[in-house]
């Protein structure tokens, strides 16, 4: 009878580890591949064996002994059948390789072959012993990723067999999968256990059609989950919400002291046309930072509200949804429309007063931070919700708006529309992967009449030079802001994660900062902004800034999004190399934001990692978002760019989207007749390839 499987408790080791990596289905050990292949298919006779190449060798044990200079070791001579000579050397060794290698034992080792000053050496040759007849692998050997508690050749083992055992039937039917690529099966088998003469470039380059196939196949299943997405979606109401000519977002139009860009108004449009439809709108603006997002966002609620329905509209920080509140109060008040303000810092009497005007209908716009999808934040008639930043969401935040707005049914069934704005601009590779469920809308043109942000990178030993530039900029009427990665030498500050590992003690910080700026810049109120100021202060010192009291405002990272004071001229950011390209982008976006010049300095503290440099170098060249966000993509891959996606499970684990554009747009191409056609098909596609995580691919 065969012994009972033994408790999870009691595995072993290595099955322990296998779990650990993930591995615990024949399916998930098929498509761990190796990293590399060792070639163990030939044996190099000793004499034309060249030191530095690591080459396999067969020859006979003439004598092994253990000698103690310079250190103890294993030392063992070899010879084969025409007397050349091979020393292997064993620093770390059991007395079990003493007992194998023992003269007259024949040795098939590899390793790198070393000149030695007695001649040819191996140190450390992986090895076994083999009869003259024993034959070489017919296939290239693979070698796994692991750790140090799985050994290469018990995952090897475990491989093969998963390999064996994994259902890899194919689910496409035939014209999907693009000509001259193998079966998924043959393209794994190829991948375990390439036979001695493949193209090792086009397998370690990833070129080869067994990869190809792979990638494929995972960019289908991201395509076809998006695209079911999509259809979901499509069978969702929402309410049609139409402008009216003459109503209020014409009278909002007509009240704004600008026109808008050709941009806002081709954005509008595409907005307007999806709130009009009886589907929810599903939709990312996207625009550079002082692009103007925040007015197409308001005249898209001037739509819903005119049509009877309320809007929600979210930021990521309370100081941008009070910067909000101040621009919508300011113009939409004037039109009989009424605001609500909800952050978490609010409680009691006014914050129950606001929810019951909420719930009535009442305030028929509601501004504010995540506490604005609360649970206890109930809406009569929530037909829009905007929001801000989205970047900025967590995972858990997004999930409790799909919630919200799923919920949001009290008018019978009907979901509210969904508008998502950032600055930080999609690249278009990931439009057309990650975000596929999305309609993108861009405004790719900044209102007239600012003029450009001069960016400067100076060392931080040239600090009170630009004290001095802080002076004239004051002097000039101007303001100026002066970032600082973290408040304090013991703590962090939230957003502001600085880079690299440096001790905090190192980095110049806010307060300190300020006070300093204080003495040298008398007669000029300098002001003190950080996340750990209680938010009625923070929005305190804002409006005080924005008023023109404040001439600098010492800040850590805390304005990085949306702050609008048009008169400052100066960024000063500290340590700039700690900052990733988007947040000093973001930074850099908060001046330029009137028609006088404006200066950005970079501060940095040598010396500069390459990635550091690279960033200021992009930051020095060029003012354009999606420049940046390109940039970006390529220094740090696409997880940056997810937010809830960031989760690394939904990202992809063998197409690499800078190189396989041809098979994504393949992939694009099919995606939506295959679910059409096969729907069984593509579920199954989306199931093997993205299991759970299908959920997180959702905006
Ligand atoms: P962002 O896209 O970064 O959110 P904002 O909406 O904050 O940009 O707009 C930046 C500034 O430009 C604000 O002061 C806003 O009122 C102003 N603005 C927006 N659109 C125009 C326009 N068409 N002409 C002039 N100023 C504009
Ligand atoms: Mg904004």
């Amino acid at each position: 009878m065969p012994a009972p499987p033994p408790p999870a408790a009691a595995r072993s080791g290595p099955a322990r580890a296998l779990e650990r990596l993930g591995l615990s289905t024949p399916e998930a050990l098929a498509l761990h591949l190796p990293l590399r292949y060792e070639d163990e298919t030939r044996l190099t006779p000793l004499s034309e064996a060249r030191p530095g190449e690591t080459v396999q060798v067969e020859a006979v044990v003439q004598e092994a002994r253990v000698e103690f200079r310079p250190r103890r070791q294993l030392v063992v001579r070899l010879a084969d059948e025409v007397g050349d000579t091979l020393v292997l050397r064993f620093v770390n060794f059991y007395p079990s390789h003493q007992k194998t290698l023992v003269p007259g034992t024949r040795v098939r080792a590899r390793g790198e072959l070393r000149g030695g000053y007695f001649g040819r050496e191996m140190v450390h040759p992986a090895f076994k012993v083999v009869q003259g007849d024993t034959p070489l692998s017919a296939k290239l050997t693979p070698v796994y990723p692991t750790t140090a508690a799985l050994p290469q050749a018990y995952l090897r083992k475990a491989v093969a067999s998963g390999l064996q055992r994994a259902a890899l039937a194919e689910l496409l039917p035939p014209g999907v999968v693009p000509a001259g690529l193998p079966t998924l099966r043959e393209a794994l088998q190829f991948l375990h256990h390439p036979p001695p003469d493949a193209r090792l470039e086009t397998l370690e380059d990833h070129s080869h059609p067994a990869w190809q196939r792979l990638k494929f196949e995972e960019l289908l299943a991201q395509q076809l989950a998006q695209a079911q997405s999509r259809q979901e979606r499509a069978q969702l109401s929402a309410p049609a919400l139409r402008a009216r000519p003459g109503g209020l977002h014409e009278k909002l139009l007509c009240a704004l002291p600008f026109g808008l860009t050709a941009a806002q108004l081709r954005v509008g449009r595409e907005i307007a046309a999806d709130l009009a439809a009886p589907r929810p709108m599903h939709r990312l603006l996207q625009g550079d930072v002082g692009a103007g997002k925040t007015v197409v966002a308001a005249l898209a609620a001037a739509v819903a509200i005119d049509a009877g329905w309320q809007c929600a509209l979210m930021a990521p920080t309370e100081i941008l949804a009070e910067q909000h509140v101040a621009k919508l109060v300011q113009w939409l008040e004037p039109l009989g429309v009424q605001v609500a303000w909800l952050t978490g810092g609010r409680r009691g009497k006014a914050r129950d007063r606001t929810l019951e005007a909420v719930a009535s209908g009442a305030a028929a716009l509601v501004v504010g931070t995540h506490a604005v999808i609360q649970q206890d934040v109930h809406f009569a008639r929530l037909g829009l919700a905007v929001v801000d930043e989205q970047h900025r969401f967590g995972v858990a935040q997004r999930l409790a708006l799909r919630h919200k707005l799923k919920s949001a049914d009290a008018a019978g069934g009907l979901e509210p529309h969904l508008l998502m704005m950032t600055a930080t601009p999609i690249p278009r590779t990931l439009a057309m992967s990650y975000f596929a469920d999305l309609e993108v809308s861009t405004i790719d043109e900044l209102p007239p009449g600012r003029s450009p942000i001069v960016t400067k990178v100076i060392a931080d030993n040239r600090r009170d030079e630009l004290i001095g530039r802080v002076r004239d900029e004051l002097a000039g009427g101007r303001q100026a802001y002066w970032v600082c990665p973290l408040i304090d030498e013991a703590e962090g500050d939230g957003g502001a994660a600085p880079r690299g590992g440096r001790p905090l003690a190192e980095l110049r910080n806010a307060t300190e900062t300020h006070q300093q700026l204080t003495a040298a810049l008398p007669g000029c109120e300098v002001g003190l902004i950080h996340g750990r100021l209680p938010a009625s202060e923070k929005a305190a010192v804002m409006a005080r800034f924005k008023s023109g009291e404040l001439g600098v405002l010492v800040a850590t990272t805390v304005i990085e999004v949306g702050v609008d004071v048009p008169n400052a001229s100066l960024m000063v950011v500290e340590h700039s190399e700690r900052f990733g390209l988007a947040q000093l982008h973001q930074l850099r976006g908060r001046v330029g934001r009137g028609s006088v010049a404006s200066v950005c300095v970079l501060m940095y503290s040598s010396p500069l990692s390459d990635s550091g440099k690279q960033r200021l170098r992009a930051m020095v060249e060029t003012t354009d978002g999606f420049e940046i966000a390109r940039r970006d993509l390529e220094i740090r891959g696409p997880g940056e760019f997810m937010g809830a996606r960031q989760s690394g499970d939904a990202l992809l684990r063998f197409a690499d989207l800078a190189e396989d554009a041809p098979l994504l747009a393949q992939a694009r191409r099919v995606a939506g007749g295959l679910l059409a056609a096969h729907p069984e098909a593509a579920r199954a596609q989306v199931r093997r390839w993205l299991g759970q995580q299908v959920e997180y691919l959702k905006a």
